[in-house]
């Protein structure tokens, strides 16, 4: 058996403020007359937050609009306007939710590798170093910030840029940048924190390493979810640290049946990942029943609506289609349910849950 030797993150600070580094922090990585460029989540646009990200020479601010997840065609669009506009760069900070981080490893990527990233969608298939990157998180959940994987859609699949290249260089954790999110947005992103602690501590795969991660980030969510009334600043830092801890807990083992089910919603519906793993958890009593119950009493404490009936009047058609992406996550469901997971998640007993949401 070989244990896997996984590729972190360069650099972390963490705390109250700490954004105001970000200058310092890159100033040693500025080459010669080549750019900086902040790729900066859309919401952002006319906020206060603009005038303090530290711009010089001729550094370039983009606002990505991230309406809908990354597509490969945005990436390869943003990294050839770069090429064509400067050659190279020196960097890439992605400022945002985990679709705006995801978009700056990939755009980091592309301007060192040819082709497409579609080309580059699977398990080690980048070839060389990206140039230097940076995560600034705005939402605390997805654990995008600490993963080796940049989740895309391309033209034939939904899957990740995996590779030891794509790991940010540094992420800079202030939990303050997270505090006008959405109650609903906030809970959507901080679910899927949830969600891979309970796939990862309930998964075949746990040891020792991922449970340390889960447990703590576990209880943070736990501390913001359930133990809080209302909302203050110490959940914002709990949750930034518990989004983290589960991004670490799931690097040594995986996610599982909410994310296998939810990849199926994504790819034919175009659903969310933070909304489309809450929709799947809320009917997944019978593979996690404690986690289960305290999910609901969460979505009801914290007063928010979840879906139901998305895939009322779907064909069978698409009903297949979802069927199909969601079995070709083979070790999601070998985490979950074990080896012979195919003899537990027929086809059949698939469709049957994708009735339910
Ligand atoms: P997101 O980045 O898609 O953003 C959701 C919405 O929140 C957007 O409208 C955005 O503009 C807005 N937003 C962001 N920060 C805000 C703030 N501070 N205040 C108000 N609004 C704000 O949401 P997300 O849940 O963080 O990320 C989901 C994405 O992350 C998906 O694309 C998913 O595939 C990806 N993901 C990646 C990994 C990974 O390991 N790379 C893991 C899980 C999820
Ligand atoms: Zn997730």
């Amino acid at each position: 058996m070989a244990f896997r030797n996984f590729k972190m993150v360069g650099y972390v600070v963490y705390g109250r403020g700490s954004f105001n580094q970000l200058d310092e922090i890159i100033s040693p990585h500025r080459k010669e007359s080549r750019p900086m460029i902040f790729l900066v989540d859309h919401f952002f646009e006319g906020k206060p937050l603009v005038n303090r990200i530290p711009v010089r020479g001729n550094d370039k601010i983009i606002f990505v609009d991230v309406t809908y997840e990354p597509k490969t065609t945005y990436v390869d669009q943003l990294a050839q306007q770069l090429k064509e506009e400067f050659g190279t760069v020196s960097g890439v900070i992605g400022i945002g939710g985990g679709s705006t981080m995801d978009l700056a490893k990939a755009v980091s990527l592309m301007m060192n590798n040819p082709g497409s990233s579609a080309d580059y969608q699977g398990w080690d298939l980048v070839k060389n170093p990206g140039v230097y990157k940076a995560g600034i998180p705005t939402l605390s959940g997805t654990g995008a910030e600490v993963s080796r994987t940049t989740v895309l859609t391309g033209p034939t699949k939904k899957l990740g840029m995996n590779s030891d290249f794509t790991p940010f260089d540094q992420i800079i954790l202030d939990p303050e940048l997270t505090a006008n999110a959405p109650a609903n947005q906030r809970f959507y992103t901080g679910m899927d924190c949830y969600i891979h602690c309970i796939e990862s501590l309930e998964g075949t795969y746990l040891n020792e390493f991922s449970k340390s991660y889960g447990e703590k980030a576990l209880q943070l969510c736990r501390d913001v979810f359930v133990h809080t009334d209302g909302w203050n600043e110490e959940c914002d830092d709990k949750l930034m640290m518990a989004s983290y801890a589960g991004g670490m807990s799931i690097a040594y083992s995986q996610v599982g049946v909410a994310h296998a089910v939810s990849y199926g919603l994504s790819y034919l519906l175009g659903t969310k990942h933070g909304i489309g793993n809450c929709i799947v958890m809320n009917h997944l009593e019978e593979y996690y029943p404690a986690g289960v119950k305290e999910f609901k009493y969460m979505v009801e404490k914290n007063k928010i609506e979840i879906p139901v009936g998305i895939c009322k009047g779907l064909s069978d058609d698409d009903f297949e289609k979802m069927i199909n992406v969601s079995m070709g996550m083979k070790p999601l469901w070998e985490n979950a349910l074990g080896k012979d997971w195919e003899k537990i998640m027929t086809r059949e007993k698939l469709r049957a849950l994708y009735d339910k949401l």
